[in-house]
């Protein structure tokens, strides 16, 4: 990297590689409103992510929480791309005010400090705890990717019906979060993570609901 700069330039670069996870020094933007769940994602345990800090795709050994893209795209979805200012600019999250192109060292240590869980956003005590528990424990990520394993290596009708039965159990938590607290689909992310069909492409299995049924199909290697 060029030591020619000296300061951020705002062009945008590092906001266009993709939005920054969420540390322990950010918990009150939260608190205060300056984020709401509807910007956040939760990347569960067992997630495969691309880590645009160490440039390489990820197993998570652990939940993180991240600022969300633009729909269907990298860039974060607090960059102004048509001025390249950020919207949150005075009060955007650590990893962003560490940032700095021309010196990693800052980014590099705050990476690495604790990331924020949804434990550390959520009360304990609240409702919507107990269905993040509940969620846990009967759709996580990682009984999704031993059944697809099981169901590549041998397409047998118990994988079948074990993965057909984690996909309807994460969508009816789900329908139940959104009937019960009228939560909508932006802020499910944050609360459930990703659906786990959404999940399913980058494990090599495309799924489609037809006839009453969950039909699915190898794809890639
Ligand atoms: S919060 Fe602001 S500074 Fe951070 S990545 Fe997003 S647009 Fe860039």
């Amino acid at each position: 990297m060029s030591n020619s700069i000296q300061e951020c330039q705002r062009c945008g670069t590092c906001c266009r590689k993709g939005p920054p996870a969420l540390h322990i020094q950010d918990k009150e933007l939260y608190l205060s409103g300056v984020l709401d769940k509807m910007h956040l994602i939760t990347l569960r345990k067992g997630e495969y992510v691309f880590d645009n800090i160490q440039n390489r795709i990820e197993q998570l050994p652990e939940e993180m929480i991240r600022l969300k893209t633009r729909e269907g795209a990298s860039p974060c979805l607090f960059l102004d791309e048509s001025t390249n200012n950020c919207n949150i600019y005075s009060d955007r999250p650590a990893e962003c005010r560490a940032m700095k192109c021309w010196d990693t060292e800052g980014i590099i240590n705050t990476y690495a400090g604790y990331r924020l869980k949804r434990k550390d956003l959520i009360s304990a005590d609240s409702a919507l705890w107990e269905i993040i528990l509940e969620h846990e424990n009967s759709c996580s990520v990682q009984d999704l990717q031993e059944w697809v394993q099981e169901f590549k290596n041998e397409e047998r009708e118990e994988a079948l019906t074990q993965l057909s039965g984690i996909i309807d159990t994460d969508l009816r938590i789900r329908n139940f979060l959104q009937e019960r607290t009228g939560a909508d689909t932006a802020s499910m992310e944050f609360v459930l993570g990703r659906p786990l069909d959404k999940l399913l492409p980058g494990l090599g299995l495309r799924v489609e609901f037809t006839e009453g049924k969950y039909r699915f199909q190898k794809i890639g290697v």
